[in-house]
């Protein structure tokens, strides 16, 4: 094994080994392939797309366009690497409107599988076809097809078995395609006037997987991909600052879930995932979000190209965005307001509908193994089978009492046909059309506080649970729920607003802590006097609370601090930056309100419900566990069977 010195050992690759090399980068799946040639042909301008797959797309992925096609010039040319119609200058790179741009993709592809293209330009009579296979280029003869093009990429990697081994199961792969195809139909849907979507059809072994028709707008789009139940709950997101648009929809807090496959964010037509946006999200639903759940929303964001560097990564699904600060607070408060505004009621509806669809849950993963429209595991199609009626999945919500509007706005009929129906989810039955006075709470509830005068009497049950009738049902309120809101919205607006009132203890009380943690206390005191704690170093380790903001009602001197130490340790930041300042305000107004377990008499829980109403929020505690659960006329109806 002994090699000769004088051969060189460097050796430039061969376009093969190169165009190889670059597909592990680009193409690590079928979902990639799929992701690729959906870019291709929408960057051809086409209006519908098939999609047909097989064996989950590692058999095939065969995509069909009536784009604007290419000629045998270019024909010859789309296998070839870093040929592209889409950028000609290098300043061309500073404003990128096209999906694709590198030239990569086909080269790629063609070098770890069997790619053939057929396309047919616009206008003219007849196609041809060309086709690679592992490198081998073949030659370019005639074909005749509709206008467009068709790209098929069959068994991926037959050449490179090493990559193929990572490839999962079927069902996974085809759950990785079918994602990026929704996100693809979210990407594109239809304006208000029902014009420029894209329509996209998936078949799978011969099979329609799904589908959505070009004139679907965004809603309606949502609605086919994850069901009415989601829909219907939707608020609108709209906001313009110069060239900057954002519009999309957000859904209640409650539809929050423990992955952000339901969070979506589409820039200039592109899905991406981008940190900075996904703190905009969990920014825009601060303090009405269980903690580590992901919020559901769908955001199309319209920038000026020349602000964005898409040029970060071949997989873009990353950006660079300049001028990150201004757009960060100015999509915060477009998004926040959208929030603000949806439901954030726990119906008692939808709360039973939620054990009911827990016990079947776990009543069929027992028994029988959804089949599905693939003939395949629930697991899969869970992700992506419309929910409407006829669908599978969870039970329809049934549709609201005649015209009678369900207080929080579920009155709706859904469309008897399901997905295709197209209507404006913004507008709940209670909505009027002009916006003002709506700040803070929801439009629902204001409905019925307008003829609910919190009239008693009051049911305290186990000490926990007020119960009281509303105009049309009734409501369960945790009361310590409710109070833990009321003290943190009270005390966060009094740290806001800088006047914090602080109470004097007589004694100062002593908190054993280590010398680390002392040391963190006093580097932070000043500004844990702002949020009215106010403690000092007492010897080593120890530190000595004088005064706790009088708000909290039963003071735990040495409680909040332990609290107030935990938090910073564990973040590293100071007490009152905004997400810490949360968490200490929780616990702090946690540790004050009223428990489970205070008797209280008619006039306190009225005078608690009346801090409710001025609050605003107070449909969720600061974790967004709810406060009150409404039954309305609607519910007792159904539950009596009078319906
Ligand atoms: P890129 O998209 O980065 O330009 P690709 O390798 O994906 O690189 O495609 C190379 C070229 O082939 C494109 O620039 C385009 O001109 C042409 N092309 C690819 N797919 C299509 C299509 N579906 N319709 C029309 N032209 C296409
Ligand atoms: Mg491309």
């Amino acid at each position: 094994m002994t090699e000769s010195v004088t051969e060189p050992r460097i050796a430039v690759l061969s376009e093969v080994v190169r165009n190889q090399i670059a597909a592990g980068e680009v193409i690590e799946r079928p979902a990639s392939v799929v992701r690729e040639l959906l870019d291709n042909a929408v960057d051809a301008g086409a209006t519908r797309i098939t999609i047909d797959l097989e064996e989950g797309g590692m058999r095939l992925v065969r995509i069909t366009d009536d784009g604007i096609g290419m000629g045998m010039a270019d024909l010859g040319l789309a296998f070839e690497a870093h040929a592209t119609s889409k950028l000609r200058r290098p300043e061309d790179l500073d404003h990128i409107a096209s999906l694709g741009f590198r030239g990569e993709a086909l080269a790629s592809m063609a070098s770890v599988a069997r790619a053939k293209i057929r396309s047919r330009p616009r206008g003219q009579e007849i196609g041809a076809e060309i086709t690679e296979e592992g490198g081998q280029r073949g030659r370019i003869t005639p074909s005749g097809m509709p206008e467009g093009t068709i790209v098929e990429v069959r068994d991926l990697f037959f050449n490179t078995p090493a990559r193929r081994r990572f490839l999962k199961r079927e069902q996974t792969e085809l759950a990785r395609c079918m994602d990026v195809i929704q996100r693809a139909a979210l990407a594109h849907p239809a304006d208000e006037s029902g014009a420029g979507g894209i329509g996209f059809a998936v078949n799978h072994g011969g099979r329609r997987a799904f589908d959505v028709e070009p004139g679907m707008d965004l809603a309606a789009r949502i609605r086919r991909v994850f069901g009415a139940e989601l829909a219907e709950e939707l608020e609108r997101v709209e906001a313009e600052k110069g060239s900057t648009r954002v519009y999309g929809y957000v859904a209640p807090p409650r539809f929050a879930r423990r992955d952000a496959r339901r969070q979506m964010w589409f820039l200039n037509g592109r899905p991406l995932k981008d940190k900075v946006l996904t703190r905009v999200i969990k920014d825009a639903y601060r303090g009405v979000l269980v903690h580590g759940l992901q919020p559901v929303g769908f955001l199309h964001l319209w920038l000026d190209p020349e602000s964005v560097d898409v040029n970060v990564h071949p997989a873009k699904s990353e950006v660079r965005l300049r001028d990150e600060r201004s757009l960060f607070g100015f999509l915060v408060n477009a998004i926040r307001e959208a929030v603000m505004r949806t439901n954030m009621a726990t119906p008692g509806e939808s709360m039973l509908d939620s054990v009911r669809r827990r016990e079947e849950r776990s009543l069929q993963s027992e028994t029988l193994p959804d089949p599905g429209p693939m003939g395949s595991g629930g697991r899969v199609s869970e992700a992506w089978i419309p929910r409407g009626p006829g669908g599978a999945g969870a039970p329809m919500r049934s549709p609201g009492i005649g015209s009678t509007p369900a207080p929080w706005g579920s009155a709706t009929q859904p469309a008897a046909s399901g997905a295709y129906e197209v209507r404006d989810v913004a507008g709940g039955p209670g909505e009027s059309s002009s916006a003002s006075g709506m700040a803070g709470a929801s439009a629902e509830p204001s409905d019925w506080h307008a003829v609910d005068d919190l009239r008693g009497p009051y049911l305290q049950v186990d000490r926990t649970y007020l119960i009281r009738a509303l105009p049309d049902g009734f409501e369960i309120i945790d009361q310590h729920a409710l109070h833990e809101r009321l003290t943190f919205e009270e005390l966060r607006r009094e740290v806001g607003d800088g006047k914090v009132e602080i109470q004097q203890l007589l004694t100062p009380e002593l908190v054993d802590l280590t010398q680390a943690e002392v040391a963190l206390v006093s580097e932070h005191a000043e500004a844990l006097r702002r949020i009215g704690v106010h403690v000092e170093p007492f010897g080593e380790k120890t530190v000595a609370v004088h005064g706790i903001p009088v708000r909290i009602r039963r003071p735990d001197p040495e409680g909040i601090v332990r609290d107030i130490v935990d938090v910073i340790a564990r973040t590293g930041k100071a007490p009152d930056a905004e997400d810490v300042l949360e968490e200490v305000l929780h616990r702090a107004s946690c540790r004050s309100s009223i428990m489970a377990g205070d008797a209280l008499d008619q006039s306190s829980i009225r005078a608690l419900l009346e801090r409710a109403r001025a609050a605003g929020t107070d449909q969720t505690c600061p974790h967004a566990r709810p406060t009150r659960v409404k039954f309305s006329l609607h519910d007792l109806e159904k539950a009596f069977h009078r319906k």
